[in-house]
């Protein structure tokens, strides 16, 4: 369990409280896409409203790279959030994020009532953890909360520095909730626990097998990296992806799995085509013996029975990656398998990444599944063991 002090630690009545929220959420034409981020917020937000607090919350917005940029201003994000929790919030339209409009507004305010300064990433210092920007947000209140998830494996000034120049720093209910599933389950899981890994690049996550060999029952891999995998062990690839570099660690981990009596799995067959469309013509292959000419696009229905076999009794199961090129149907079939079969475990079933979330959620399980990550990778630099810094700044209880 979290050890760090919570908003449940604290009295706000009368106070000012600078909350930091990751609403980082696609917008296209001023409108919001997918507002999951935002109203994984509200708990916090509402219970900081409820106890008397008033209430600044901040975030960023895309990559503006230090810069004023108008299409990522959060604008859009104070019109939904005042509908979503039913009462005003007005938005405090600063460049410089805190601004005459901010300052005059967080003098202004009344008990539970809700303000949003602009996209913290609009100044420089924030990428850099810079104190001027840090002190800026701070001369707002007195009490700050991070709730941003999603960006708290970066120090920048509202995630890390701005907890130097308040009275108290505490997390809120989203970040409680993110760290205590993924940190429950990788540090003391209900087993059998199995992970099942995928995605692209074996060198995005290195660290997250090594560490994951460490704790885990069963450890799956699929997706683009297992080909590095086949390949290790003298398996014919053809034109799937490989990265050469990492051949050598690919055959350390087996070696590291067999010594720690953890069961890796890797594909036996793969869905094959010359090119990644819809109109390909595919074929099913076994995975170590695919034609020069050929890729590696999806795992096969003899890999999806294995991978479900070998679930099948676990009691936690984490999964990152999907299995194989999702975002084109003919290659989702894997990945929609993996994610009906943990849909219908008796286990907790944890999604971090932010592709494998969007493939959960697209493929219609969302809801099925005991937690999925708001953060991409802040829950891989979890699984890989790491300090989020947005958390190493948060007092212990
Ligand atoms: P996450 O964001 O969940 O951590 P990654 O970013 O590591 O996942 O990987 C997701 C990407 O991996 C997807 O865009 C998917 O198309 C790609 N991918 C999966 N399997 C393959 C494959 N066999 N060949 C090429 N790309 C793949
Ligand atoms: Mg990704």
């Amino acid at each position: 369990m979290l050890n760090k002090k919570t908003v449940d630690d604290i009295n706000v009545k009368g106070k000012n409280v600078l909350v930091r929220c990751d609403f980082n959420v696609p917008v296209k034409d001023g409108v919001i896409t997918d507002e999951t981020r935002i109203t994984a917020a509200l708990p916090t937000i509402r219970k900081l409203v409820a106890d008397g607090g008033r209430v600044i919350l901040c975030s960023h917005m895309g990559k503006p790279k230090g810069q004023v940029k108008k299409e990522l201003s959060l604008a859009p994000v104070a019109d939904r959030l005042s509908e979503l929790l039913g009462q005003p919030v007005k938005f405090a339209c600063d460049d410089e994020v805190v601004g005459v409009n901010a300052k005059a507004a967080a003098a202004e305010m009344k008990d539970g009532e809700v303000i949003l300064l602009e996209n913290t990433r609009f100044r420089p210092e924030e990428e850099k953890n810079g104190e001027n920007l840090s002190k800026d947000l701070a001369s707002l209140a007195s009490v700050y909360v991070n709730d941003a998830f999603g960006t708290a494996h970066r120090a920048h000034a509202s995630t890390a520095g701005v907890t130097s120049y308040v009275d108290e720093a505490v997390v809120g209910y989203l970040m409680e909730k993110e760290i205590n599933f993924l940190g429950n389950a990788v540090d003391d899981p209900v087993r059998p626990f199995a992970a099942i890994l995928g995605g692209s690049k074996v060198s995005s996550k290195i660290s997250v097998i090594n560490n994951l060999l460490e704790k885990v029952d069963v450890l799956i891999i699929g997706g683009g990296m297992g080909y590095t995998f086949v390949k290790a062990a003298g398996g014919s690839i053809g034109k799937s992806l490989l990265e050469e570099d990492y051949l050598e660690y690919a055959s350390e981990m087996v070696k590291k799995a067999e010594e720690k009596g953890v069961k890796l799995l890797l594909p036996v067959d793969c869905i094959i085509a010359s090119e990644i469309s819809d109109d390909a013509e595919t074929a099913v292959s076994p995975v170590n013996a695919i034609p020069d000419d050929k890729m590696g696009l999806d795992i096969g229905p003899e890999t999806i029975k294995m991978f479900r076999d070998a679930v099948k009794d676990c009691r936690t199961v984490i999964w990152n990656g999907p299995m194989g090129v999702f975002e084109t149907p003919k290659f989702a079939k894997g990945t929609e398998a993996i994610a009906e079969t943990l849909a219908e475990l008796d286990a907790t079933t944890i999604i971090g990444g932010g592709d494998s979330a969007a493939a959960v959620n697209q493929l219609g399980f969302g809801d099925k599944m005991s937690h999925i990550s708001t953060g991409g990778g802040a829950s891989l630099e979890f699984l890989e063991g790491k300090e989020l810094p947005g958390v190493a700044v948060i007092a212990e209880k």
